[in-house]
């Protein structure tokens, strides 16, 4: 929790005003989502926190339920009778206090209940929102308030022994694989996952090494090199603005045509669907994940790709690639091209469960148990596959199901599709 040394009669003159700004800026759109719920629980049912533990408070929409009070009591039609009467009494830093579980600890942003809700309601909008005026309130998790922080100050979630772009260098000496670092004029700008840099570095290698093959000018820039946007996690809006003005900076200083976002899926929704409106107008470049520009290069002759011999494989939908990204043919494009044979898990494309670690739950150390609990529907659905190899195209995905592996002693070992590709290049470039 930020602001932990804050006194009591202060922290409810916060908790009042974030409800307030709440109730006022959430807009016609978020006002009728909250207005048209039916109650008919469905969105439980599509929840892998519902489904594991068939606990009631799991159930999506009312994880917005404070929100829902302070909404009716400050900007509904009746919002005066709401007060007058007593009908909806303000929400209470304690309560919002026991929301921040159910806000954080137990819900990826997967947007798996606003698809199946049949009135249309996007549930995982209404808690994104609910978590800016959680941060408004104080009320952020303190290891995604944290990171955040140092994120928006620095460009780094996290300090670390040798500043990322230094390890960036040494990725590219590693591995052979030039890694241009603050070049002009390019096609391409690149990120990186910063669970890359410190767990994946061979995932690096395989960007540089694709972007190598295509012929495509590319460069990292060091003052925008990660992709993920903890500002979103956290629910810090201004702090969200800033990270991604990083990046729309740095894109623009290079002249680049495409930002390429990394396996990474948050920060893909982050960049692609919610950076212009904080920008306040177009972006003038295209913001594309890795797969769809591939899959894309490879369409257009650009890429080349021999067979991967390694059988069948099973493929982990990252959430905010598919279901809030549309990009769900780009990776069967390029495992089809590598003569993979797929095997779909049971909910697979835009219905996937969540790996259980997105949305900033995996960072959240006390998330850890109920995060294992989901998980296990997940684990249950890949081994049901016979998939020999697992295969995923999220670095926050394969972070989450590694971290699985040790804790359930799973006998799989996640795999990165980009990583993958760049094996299979034809002809080959070079070793990973
Ligand atoms: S966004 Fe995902 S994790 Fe969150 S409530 Fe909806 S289904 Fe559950
Ligand atoms: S599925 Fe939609 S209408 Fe039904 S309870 Fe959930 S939010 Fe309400």
């Amino acid at each position: 929790m930020n602001d932990v040394t804050i006194d009591a009669e202060s922290r409810t003159s916060q908790v009042t005003a974030a409800m307030k700004g709440f109730a006022h800026e959430i807009g016609a759109l978020s006002a009728f989502r909250l207005e048209s719920c039916i109650h008919c629980g469905m969105c439980a049912d599509a929840c892998h926190y519902y489904i594991a533990t068939e606990d009631p408070q799991y159930t999506p929409i009312w994880k917005v339920e404070p929100f829902k009070q302070a909404y009716k009591r400050e900007a509904s039609a009746f919002a005066p009778v709401f007060r007058w009467f007593g009908f909806k009494p303000a929400v209470t830093a304690e309560q919002l206090a026991q929301w921040q579980h159910l806000l954080f600890d137990s819900c990826n942003l997967c947007g798996r209940c606003s698809l199946i809700c049949p009135i249309g309601i996007d549930v995982a909008a209404l808690i994104e929102q609910a978590r800016h005026a959680m941060f408004d309130a104080g009320l952020a998790p303190e290891e995604l308030y944290r990171k955040a922080e140092h994120q928006q100050r620095t460009g780094q979630p996290e300090a670390s022994l040798e500043p990322y772009r230094e390890q960036l260098r040494g990725i590219g000496e590693q591995f052979g694989i030039p890694l241009p670092i603050d070049a002009n004029e390019v096609e391409v700008m690149l990120c990186v996952p910063r669970t890359d840099i410190e767990h994946y570095p061979a995932a690096v290698a395989a960007l540089g090494l694709v972007m190598q093959h295509l012929g495509v000018s590319h460069t990292f820039r060091s003052d925008a090199l990660v992709a993920e946007n903890y500002g979103y996690y956290a629910g810090g809006k201004e702090w969200q603005r800033a990270i991604s003005l990083r990046l729309i900076e740095q894109a623009i200083a290079c002249h680049a045509k495409v930002l390429l976002i990394p396996e990474c899926g948050h920060a893909y929704t982050a960049l692609r669907w919610e950076a212009a409106d904080l920008y306040g107008k177009e972006l003038p470049f295209k913001v594309m994940a890795v797969t769809e520009y591939l899959a894309l290069a490879l369409a257009e002759g650009r890429l080349r790709l021999g067979k991967a011999d390694i059988g069948s494989v099973s493929f982990q939908d990252p959430c905010q690639l598919d279901r809030k990204g549309g990009v769900t043919e780009a990776p069967r494009t390029l495992m089809k091209a590598m003569g993979l044979d797929l095997r779909e898990m049971e909910n697979n494309r835009s219905f996937s469960f969540c790996c259980g670690g997105g949305g900033g739950v995996v960072d959240i150390e006390r998330a850890a148990p109920l995060r294992y609990r989901t998980m296990e529907i997940k684990l249950r659905e890949i081994d049901a596959t016979d998939g020999g190899t697992f295969l995923t195209g999220c670095s926050d995905c394969r972070h989450s199901f590694d971290d699985a592996k040790r804790h359930f002693d799973w006998d799989k070992t996640p795999q990165s599709l980009l990583e993958l590709v760049a094996k299979s290049l034809a002809p080959p470039r070079a070793a990973l």
